[in-house]
């Protein structure tokens, strides 16, 4: 095939990279560090010649209880970045976020040739709301997606702050809550009703379930049966719906207990990092957090981390606002203590306390 049929804005793209490591501690895609057993039968629930029910009215149902909102103003996606998508495409452009965040808001918008308005974070990381709310007024963003807690920040931001873009702007919020179970800062899910343009999107990969690619828009019905409407059809397999039905309704519990441990795991891991001198340490609202090296380059203290079989996320020189920044995700108490054990063996550097 001629490369030169391919869309300009395509060529132009670069395609969301993710590192496939082997190694002790893989901390670095913001995962679960507990997952599931399948139960043999919710597998045999499973009819392979026939197709998912397209509207996943079980799982659906079984959301509506967990998030106290009705079914019909909750919409099903391979993954939250299958419903970026469609949001993107049922809005148009422009489409503004807030930058460092979750790439694939720019991928995306890209991909569909809209304009996007990435506006930089103060310093402390905090939203420049009135940078925002300069730009909603001059440009007029079609869409606006504000991850909090933010990717890959990893703080969620005041909510004060939220609730000005969300009336200032006359085009589509939608506030990613991919990690908002690690968070103390209440969900907006309770705020649909009091905006028209307010959309809140959920995804079950941070707490137990990416294998699984389950995703969720919720917001007024009207929103929604529009944004349905480009949504392919069959679009979460068999598999995923019925193991998603069963382990909800069966383990809520463990579900709650899990991410407890990551939350208080976070602050283990965080405590112990804040001891070393030659480490800063941002605070955090999600299942990661960054870090950064004071006396040697990010590169270096991540090719060290690999080399002891810890991998974690670098950015490198892609995003100069997080210039030497790397991202860790909470793994098992284990995999914590390894990963601290090998920082300490890496900066060399005796606690100060
Ligand atoms: N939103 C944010 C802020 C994320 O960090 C991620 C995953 N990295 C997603 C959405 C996509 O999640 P999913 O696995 O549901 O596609």
């Amino acid at each position: 095939m001629l490369v030169s049929l391919i869309k300009q804005n395509v060529i132009n793209l670069s395609a969301y990279k993710v590192n496939d490591f082997e190694c002790k501690a893989k901390l670095d895609a913001n995962e679960s560090p507990f997952g599931f057993d399948i139960s043999p039968e919710a597998l045999n629930l499973v009819k392979t010649n026939k197709y998912p029910d397209p509207e996943a009215r079980e799982l659906r149902a079984i959301l509506s209880k967990m998030w106290d909102v009705p079914p019909e103003n909750i919409l099903h996606g391979n993954g939250s970045d299958e419903l970026i998508y469609y949001c993107i495409m049922a809005t148009g452009g422009p489409v503004l976020y807030p930058t460092p965040t979750f790439v694939m808001y720019s991928i995306i918008a890209k991909s569909l040739s809209e304009a996007t308005l990435p506006i930089a974070l103060n310093e402390d990381f905090e939203l420049d709301t009135d940078a925002i709310i300069k730009t909603i007024h001059k440009k007029n963003p079609r869409i606006i997606f504000i991850s909090s807690p933010n990717n890959p920040t990893g703080n969620a931001f005041a909510v004060e702050n939220i609730h000005r873009i969300i009336m200032e702007s006359k085009g589509l919020v939608v506030v990613d809550e991919a990690y908002q179970s690690f968070s103390d800062k209440p969900s907006f899910v309770s705020y649909i009703g009091n905006y028209d343009n307010l959309v809140v999107m959920k995804t079950l990969s941070k707490i137990g379930f990416a294998a699984l690619r389950l995703g969720f828009v919720i917001g007024r019905e009207d929103i929604i049966k529009e944004i349905n409407k480009l949504r392919l059809p069959y679009n979460v397999n068999s598999l995923s719906q019925t193991i998603a039905v069963d382990l909800l309704s069966k383990k809520q519990s463990e579900l709650s207990e899990d991410i407890q441990t990551i939350i208080s795991e976070r602050y283990r891991l965080m405590e112990r990092l804040n001891e070393f001198n030659a480490l800063r340490v941002y605070p955090s609202d999600s299942n990661f957090f960054l870090i950064k090296p004071l006396r040697m380059k990010g590169v270096e203290l991540y090719s060290k981390l690999l080399e002891s079989g810890v991998a974690v996320k670098s950015f490198g020189a892609a995003v100069p606002a997080l210039n030497d920044c790397l991202r860790v995700t909470v793994g098992t108490p284990e995999e914590n203590t390894f990963f601290l054990n090998c920082i300490e063996k890496i900066l060399n550097t005796k606690r100060t306390t």
